[in-house]
């Protein structure tokens, strides 16, 4: 396992989350849930389908509370033998809180979640109705220990950032959805980049939903790239993505989940994504997604990681620029060796933006 630090709140966090939405009730999804945190899993999304879902994780893990981090969400409704609802009404997500945290057996949450707002007017509406405030309260109360919020859609989440109450955001990611493909593929490919970079700029860390889009890209017949990726591939693409602290999955049985963990001994060729550049949006093309696929650069420039400080650098990041300083191979190495120019798929002039990283690093004082 592999661990990232939310830079807001200080908490580690597995690179690999698990999504409750398709765990199993009963004996079933307790084994998953414990080989889970036997894996190294410590982050949990809530969001659960059925309510039952909650009282298998209290009964499985209520013993090792301390270690794991728990995302719930206000405004998912649940009860006593109830599917997944959502509601705006604030007597009813104090009740629905109330219940999970009995289930859960814990009087704590370490992200209260506004929940799922895909729309402005429903951003409004949540706080005309005194949710957010219930949530501040309870932030002061220490009930919760930190904000955060779940969205599909750039321009509301922009919006929640612009209050700065939010330490982390739920966002659905994938290569089908940033390449403007699929259910949820909402702001151009730029607009959701730029969110990236605005969470990775403010240290609000994302944990990322729908990695895999629903499945869609697992599968030949439904994937827009017209191959099936792996879930290696989806993992390996989300976790390159600026901001990106988690990706939480889910697992519906003990095979899916070794699957997942499979991630952390997979050779880098296995996990190479670089087949989605066929289908690059215009807007997207000749720009570097930052994938490494064309290393290694015989000068030992990190290609991907000094072109994500660049765009983060210029999006205004100054700790991505104190970042670049730091490296010990800065563009300035680059040869002009044309390697890297040969082996992007994604058509990046790599020689020509070095040589531009390196003259706008060199004006930027640390
Ligand atoms: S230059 Fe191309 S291959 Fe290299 S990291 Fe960027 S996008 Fe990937
Ligand atoms: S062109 Fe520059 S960055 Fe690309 S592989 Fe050669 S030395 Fe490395």
């Amino acid at each position: 396992m592999d661990y990232r630090c939310n830079r807001r709140t200080k908490d580690v966090i597995s690179v690999l989350g698990m999504g409750t939405s398709s765990l199993p009730a009963g004996r079933e999804g307790a084994q998953i849930l414990e080989a889970a945190v036997e894996g190294g899993i410590n982050y949990f999304d809530l969001a659960a389908a059925e309510s039952v879902t909650f009282t298998t994780i209290g009964r499985t893990l209520a013993g090792m509370r301390s270690r794991l981090r728990y995302q719930l969400h206000f405004g998912a409704m649940y009860g006593p033998g109830k599917s997944y609802g959502w509601s705006l009404n604030l007597d009813r997500i104090k009740a629905s809180v109330a219940w999970q945290l009995q289930e859960l057996k814990t009087d704590y949450i370490d992200y209260g979640f506004i929940h799922c707002l895909d729309e402005e007017k429903d951003w409004q509406t949540y706080q005309k109705h005194g949710v957010l405030q219930y949530l501040l309260d309870l932030k002061d109360q220490g009930v919760v220990h930190h904000l955060g919020f779940s969205t599909h859609t750039p321009v509301v989440a922009n919006s929640i950032l612009d209050m700065d109450v939010a330490d982390m955001m739920l966002f659905s990611i994938n290569a089908g959805y940033d390449y403007q493909h699929g259910e949820y593929a909402r702001g151009s490919g730029n607009e959701r980049m730029a969110l990236y970079q605005r969470c990775e700029a403010m240290g609000v860390g994302i944990s990322v939903m729908k990695p895999f889009s629903g499945g869609q890209l697992l599968s030949e017949k439904t994937s827009p790239f017209q191959r099936a990726l792996s879930t290696w591939q989806c993992l390996q693409y989300v976790l390159d993505k600026p901001g990106v602290l988690t990706a939480v999955a889910g697992a519906g049985s003990l095979a899916q989940l070794e699957n997942l963990l499979g991630f952390f001994t997979a050779s880098a060729a296995e996990k190479d994504y670089s087949c989605i550049a066929e289908l690059t949006p215009v807007e997207m093309q000749g720009r570097c997604v930052y994938c490494n696929h064309c290393q290694p650069c015989p000068a030992g420039i990190d290609v991907g990681l000094v072109n994500k400080y660049y765009d983060l650098g210029r999006a205004g990041d100054a700790l991505a620029i104190d970042h670049y300083h730091s490296l010990e191979v800065q563009a300035d190495a680059c040869t002009s060796c044309q390697h890297c120019n040969k082996r992007c798929p994604f058509k990046v002039d790599q020689v020509a933006r070095m040589q531009e990283i390196a003259a706008w690093f060199a004006q930027q004082t640390h």
